[in-house]
């Protein structure tokens, strides 16, 4: 089985994803950490972001090096080479390259490989939970369920300058605005290009939602009799 969850920056994506693998133990795959990777790359090279070749070296060169691993405690980590770079893949100035990489055409043909080849593997073994941008209408349009969580800026803004706080970079409230307006505007398209599928997303505004109720309604979608942990 695959569930796709799809959604701007600071919709509470991970925190779903990674309640839904540990409820129904699935694998599970956050996207935005392989454009991650290859922003962070791109950077640790001294490469030209706005070179696309050289992007897309990164983007190769990546994912033969790439690897997201539960570390325990429900908590999921990136490494590349076996080195754990899941904060430094989240420091700001990941953050103000990532969506422009993103849009390289040829960095998201190069990731869509290894997403599929992910998702292929582990549906047919214990299921897999994979969330992103595109998931459910390029990665995996077969997705038997496809989740599409949305929020206002501002809540997006907020949970963005705390979960920053959590990794221990003080940003603030303006800046994560400006960051959110920012990426959004390139990923918006990808968004809308799910919504306008003729198809079974169901589209959950968590804006004025606690953790607690997402769930609930993520549960609803993908099914009662599934779970594999009592709630
Ligand atoms: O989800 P996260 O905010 O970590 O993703 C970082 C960036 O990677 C996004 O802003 C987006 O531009 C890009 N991305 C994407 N497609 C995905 C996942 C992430 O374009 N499936």
């Amino acid at each position: 089985m695959i569930v796709s969850i799809d959604g701007l920056a600071g919709t509470g994506k991970g925190t779903l994803a990674k309640e839904l693998a540990r409820l129904y133990r699935m694998k599970y795959l956050d996207t935005g950490t392989l454009y991650r990777t290859v922003a962070h790359l791109v950077l640790e090279n001294k490469l030209d972001p706005f070179h696309e070749p050289d992007c897309v070296r990164m983007a190769e060169q990546g994912m033969e090096a790439f690897d997201f691993k539960h570390i325990g405690n429900n908590e999921f980590a990136t490494f590349i080479n076996d080195e754990n770079v899941s904060r430094d893949i989240r420091r700001p100035a990941v953050n103000e390259i990532v969506a422009m990489i993103a849009d390289y055409p040829t960095v998201r043909a190069a990731l869509k490989m290894f997403q599929v080849d992910f998702a292929e593997l582990w549906s047919s073994r214990i299921g897999v939970i994979m969330d992103g941008r595109d998931i459910g209408s390029v990665i995996c349009p077969h997705a038997e369920v496809k989740l599409c969580l949305d929020a206002s800026s501002k809540v997006r803004a907020e949970r963005r300058q705390k979960e920053l706080a959590s990794k221990g970079f003080d940003e603030t409230l303006e800046n994560c605005l400006a960051e959110v307006h920012k990426r959004d505007s390139v990923d918006e398209s990808r968004i809308k290009a799910l919504l306008d599928m003729d198809d079974k997303v169901v589209y959950i505004d968590t804006s004025d939602m606690n953790v607690a109720e997402v769930l609930n309604a993520a549960i609803d979608a993908i099914g009662h009799d599934k779970l594999k942990v009592a709630i």
